[in-house]
């Protein structure tokens, strides 16, 4: 068997053109722009990277887009006080505070600075919480992506066994909450799991979201399961490098019924769906309808 490869940068096109409709209606029928801000502390170039990438999404979308550079050694006060400003910025409906932050800072205070309606990476304490009592709430990009993903390629998951391996606020865990929202049988796997690969080969679904190139190999899979790669490894290849996902993409294509390639699966999703989130930020501040689809 040869997986279907679900191609996530054709699907992360159709979410923001989605998206950008959705604008194009905010604007024209209520005035509206709606607004996301990026605030990067340091000089981190992986961060530079994203962020270049946000900013750039964020105007083809048609919204606006604010940009906080800052020092590595600014202050954890003078930092708050820009989140209290955005916050307070009708302007702004989503704020995004680029991590991993440097290390005098406090990840968790700061991103429970911002106000949980603006929060459109869903990392804030009262956003993890309502997702996890099945409350609405902004819902992490990444795991959001992964989802939708899953729903366009299977329609219902209901009842499906999945696996997911990695256990991260930012990835494992929120995902592993999705998808028992949706009725699946989750499995949560981690650096202590016990025999890893006879979990995995339990399950329909697999997502792998662990950071260690080309752990999951085909032997692993149960023929014909959906395998979602999340991992982003660069590994060298020759005098060059390159990029690979979680699981060993050869290997795992000739027994699974679906995967997604690294490049171009998960990783495009990720900013779709900030884009998304911005919007539902947006139609939610003003007590407008949320576009179908962007939400869980
Ligand atoms: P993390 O380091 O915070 O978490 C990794 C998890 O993997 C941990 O929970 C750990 O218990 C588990 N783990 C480590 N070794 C393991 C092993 N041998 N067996 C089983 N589990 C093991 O990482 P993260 O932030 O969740 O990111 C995971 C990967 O996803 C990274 O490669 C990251 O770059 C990538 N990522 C991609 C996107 C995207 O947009 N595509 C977004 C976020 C993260």
């Amino acid at each position: 068997m040869t997986a279907t490869i679900l191609d996530g940068k054709a699907f992360a096109a159709t979410i923001r053109a989605k998206v950008a409709d959705g604008v194009a209606t905010l604007k024209s029928e209520h005035g509206i722009t709606p607004g996301l801000a990026v605030v990067l502390v340091g000089d981190d170039p992986a961060s530079q990277v994203y962020v270049r990438s946000k900013n750039k999404m964020t105007a083809e979308a048609g919204m606006a887009s604010f940009e906080h550079r800052l020092d590595a050694d600014t202050s954890e006060d003078a930092l708050l006080a820009i989140i209290r400003k955005l916050n307070d910025d009708p302007q702004v409906h989503g704020i995004l505070v680029q991590l991993p932050l440097p290390d005098h800072l406090d990840s968790d205070l700061v991103i429970n600075a911002i106000d949980p309606a603006k929060d459109v990476d869903g990392f804030h304490i009262s956003n993890v919480g309502r997702l996890g009592t099945g409350q609405k709430s902004m819902v992490p990009c990444t795991p959001l992506g992964c989802l939708m993903m899953l729903r366009d390629h299977h329609g219902s998951l209901s009842g499906m066994e999945v696996a997911v391996i990695g256990r991260s606020n930012i990835v494992g865990k929120p995902m592993a909450q999705l998808l028992l929202n949706d009725s699946c049988t989750v499995t949560i796997c981690h650096s202590k799991t016990r025999y890893l690969p006879g979990v995995v080969r339990r399950a329909d679904i697999v997502v792998a979201a662990v950071g260690r190139a080309e752990m999951v190999t085909g032997d692993w899979l149960k023929p014909g399961a959906t395998l979602i790669d999340v991992g982003i490894n660069r590994i060298p290849d020759g005098d060059k490098t390159r990029l690979v996902g979680d699981a060993d993409f050869a290997s795992c294509v000739e027994v699974a019924g679906a995967i997604t390639p690294v490049p171009g699966g998960v990783g495009p999703m990720t900013i779709a769906c900030l884009l998304a989130n911005t919007l539902t930020a947006c139609c939610r501040a003003n007590n407008l309808p949320e576009p179908e689809g962007l939400t869980p």
